[in-house]
């Protein structure tokens, strides 16, 4: 599997500790409003990673975060907690406004066949491991006590910037007109482990810990999950290309220091979903859901394609025409694979191998999924007999995840309906000609009336009634 790896800048073949064993990190949404389809655009590129990981034959252990506490307005130490501005806006507490977009965005992965991973941890079920960390960075004088906040001292490493070319001074903290400075801090890269004073008193989630009662930082909590639960070396980790900085410079200045070695194989950074207006994002409103997708006539699963067919590392520009091409496409395809009938034959084992293969090392090229998506059309095109275009299709639909294999489910239902329809019809078909016969001309016209308010028109002919459905 080769890979761009946001730190060195390349493309380079993927490495793992462990032989054929990766473990995985993806930093979770901040729980205060529903995800945006940006978001989702994400956390659907991740999915299609961990599942094409899977496929080219790794265990994957995947461990993601719920940041329910310490993710502040800006992207700095600055501004109020993003928790709190959910609990106020919509007149409840912290912990159910946590609850109710937790339980939102599980929703909508469901919906988009985003498989929830094994180990989904909120952030403030780990405090002590974040003050395990934390203490240790005080022995080891990677991190100061001002101001009765803990920082960690950014000058104490001789490469704090990892992902290069990012503009890092325009989000440095007081280089920024929306960022305050901090008083507190020593350096301008400095940032924020612990707070114990802070201007929100009224701060809902505090607890103890050895400098006074507060709550921890953003960057620590993905630190300290990591660290817990997939051990002191981490295969890849992943997020939205706004994680870059600082959020997982952060993460990798703190956690270096505590491991005191490289922790980190492989970044990988998921381009955005943007507007024709710039960056889609929750803190500016107005932004799309899934369920507003759903509104707008687009299930999930045009979603899912349109997001596939561009690659993760190009920005994606939302439209209304991408979308209807999309759901067009994905209309055709389910129609395509729903026409092929299973021959009964033997699955051709060479020619499945051989367009495996293909869709295999379409992954392998840096997680190109419009490319692997080819296959898809290349085997319906194809000579092969049907059984085997079959299980090819739903072999590849373990990493697309488009439900391709329910193809034939929703054709079926279709027509079961559309049978049982007519068979409903055909009955009162009947009915009526008996009570014509028994002259009881007035249940006839009811019966008419009944298939009528249903969209049947019954038409009287020499040889008894048939009917058309009406336009
Ligand atoms: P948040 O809930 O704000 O913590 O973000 C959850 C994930 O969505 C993170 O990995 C972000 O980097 C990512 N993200 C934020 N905005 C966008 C966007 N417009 N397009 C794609 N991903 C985004
Ligand atoms: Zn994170």
């Amino acid at each position: 599997m080769r890979l761009y790896n946001s730190e060195t800048r390349n493309i380079e073949e993927f490495k793992t500790v462990k032989p054929n064993e990766v473990s995985m990190y993806t930093c979770g949404p901040t729980v205060y409003h529903f995800a945006h389809i940006g978001n989702l655009r994400t956390y659907i590129m991740e999915d299609v990673l961990e599942k094409a990981l899977k496929y080219v034959g790794y265990n994957v252990k995947r461990v993601m975060n719920i940041t329910d506490v310490g993710h502040l307005a800006s992207d700095g130490d600055t501004g109020e907690d993003k928790m709190l501005a959910g609990a106020v806006r919509e007149n409840k507490s912290v912990m159910e406004i946590a609850a109710q977009y937790t339980d939102a965005f599980k929703q909508d992965c469901q919906k988009l066949n985003i498989a929830w991973p094994k180990v989904v941890i909120p952030a403030t079920s780990c405090i002590d491991e974040y003050i395990k960390i934390i203490s240790e960075l005080l022995d080891k004088g990677f991190a100061y006590k001002s101001n009765g906040n803990i920082y960690f001292d950014s000058s104490k490493l001789d490469n704090y910037f990892r992902f290069g070319n990012q503009k890092q001074n325009k989000m440095v903290v007081g280089a920024r007109e929306d960022v305050e400075e901090d008083k507190g801090k020593k350096h301008q890269n400095d940032f924020v482990l612990w707070f114990t004073k802070s201007k929100f008193e009224n701060h809902a989630l505090k607890w103890d810990s050895p400098w006074g009662v507060g709550y921890p930082g953003w960057h620590i909590e993905c630190s300290g999950i990591s660290y817990k639960y997939l051990g002191e070396y981490l295969d890849i980790h992943c997020g939205g290309v706004d994680n870059k900085f600082p959020h997982h410079t952060n993460e990798i200045a703190q956690t270096e220091a505590f491991v005191g070695h490289k922790w980190c194989g492989h970044w990988f950074h998921s381009e955005h979903l943007n507007t024709t207006t710039g960056k889609m994002s929750k803190s500016k409103g107005g932004f799309l859901t899934l369920s507003k997708l759903e509104e707008m006539g687009y299930s999930p699963m045009v979603y899912r394609l349109f997001c596939l067919q561009s690659h993760y590392r190009k920005q994606l520009v939302f439209s209304e025409e991408g979308l209807d091409s999309a759901k067009s496409a994905y209309e055709k395809l389910i129609k395509r694979i729903s026409n092929l009938k299973p021959e009964g034959k033997e699955v051709d084992m060479s020619i499945f191998e051989n367009f495996k293969n293909k869709f295999k090392s379409a992954l392998e090229k840096d997680l190109n999924t419009s490319l692997a998506l080819t296959q898809v059309f290349d085997v319906l095109k194809s000579e092969v007999n049907e059984d085997t275009k079959i299980a090819l299709i739903k072999d590849f639909d373990k990493v697309l995840g488009l439900n391709l294999e329910l193809a034939w489910e929703q054709e079926t239902k279709q027509t079961s309906v559309d049978a049982e329809f007519e068979k409903y019809i055909l009955e009162l078909i009947e009915k009526r000609k008996t009570a014509k016969l028994n002259k009881d001309f007035k249940t006839a016209d009811e019966i008419r009336n009944e298939l009528s308010s249903k969209g049947v028109e019954l038409i009287d002919t020499k040889e008894g009634t048939t009917f058309k459905i009406k336009d």
